[in-house]
């Protein structure tokens, strides 16, 4: 899915030629024209990086850095014609990402965004580990464990207790689950899911008859639950 770039500039032009080079660049864009407006297309929108104008009627960039910062960990690259102002916007107190001094060329604009993604999703990309009763998934090592004891489990086990695990209590159909595992669902493939949760019931519960972690959804399909 492409990622979202909210851009926050009065200067219609700018906007125009900005947003073309980021949608080539296979970004989606939203705009704001103003501070205020900044904020409320932010909250519905919820992009994955914010471009902001220093100079914007209503609510000026710095105000609207401040708010953004209050919510919200987004990176934000702060557009300024003012050199001078330029190194104290990336400072503690602001906490925007980066800055690009106008008059700048829309190609700069693209590298910028695409470096920072790259750094602050760097950072917020650490293993992750999800934890219910017993057992232990390290989405980052691709290991899992039963009573500290390690679980061997195919790729699509392993794919498919991950995204149950990560939204517990959520009912899957068999379609939802083959689509999320495999990037696409065939219908008549359903039934091969059953074969998958049955191995994996096997692995990871204590006894499989009478799963505690991987339920059954009369009906629909399966639910992870933490319950232990
Ligand atoms: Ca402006």
């Amino acid at each position: 899915m492409a990622k979202k770039i909210l851009v926050v500039e009065d200067e219609k032009k700018l906007v125009a030629i900005v947003r073309g080079y980021l949608e080539q660049a296979g970004f989606a864009v939203v705009t704001a024209s103003d501070g205020q407006e900044a904020l409320t297309v932010f909250r519905h929108e919820k992009p994955a990086l914010v471009l902001l104008d220093l100079n914007l009627p209503k609510m000026d960039g710095l105000d609207v850095c401040r708010a953004l910062r209050k919510e919200s960990n987004v990176p934000v690259i702060m557009l300024t014609a003012r050199v001078e102002e330029a190194d104290r916007l990336v400072g503690l107190e602001l906490g925007a990402d980066d800055y690009i001094v106008k008059p700048f060329s829309p190609r700069e604009v693209v590298a910028r965004v695409r470096a920072v993604l790259r750094r602050t999703e760097g950072e917020s990309a650490k293993p992750e580990v999800l934890t219910a009763g017993d057992l232990t998934v390290d989405l980052g090592k691709h290991s899992v464990q039963v009573h500290d004891r390690a679980v061997e489990l195919t790729p699509t086990e392993f794919d498919l207790l991950a995204v149950m695990m990560q939204n517990p209590g959520r009912a899957f159909t068999r379609l939802q689950l083959l689509d999320q595992v495999q990037g696409q669902a065939f219908e008549g493939y359903e039934r091969t899911v059953d074969a998958h949760i049955k191995n994996l019931r096997q692995k990871i519960e204590p006894d499989p008859k009478n799963p505690r972690h991987v339920l059954t959804v009369f009906g629909v399909g399966y639910k992870f639950t933490e319950a232990a």
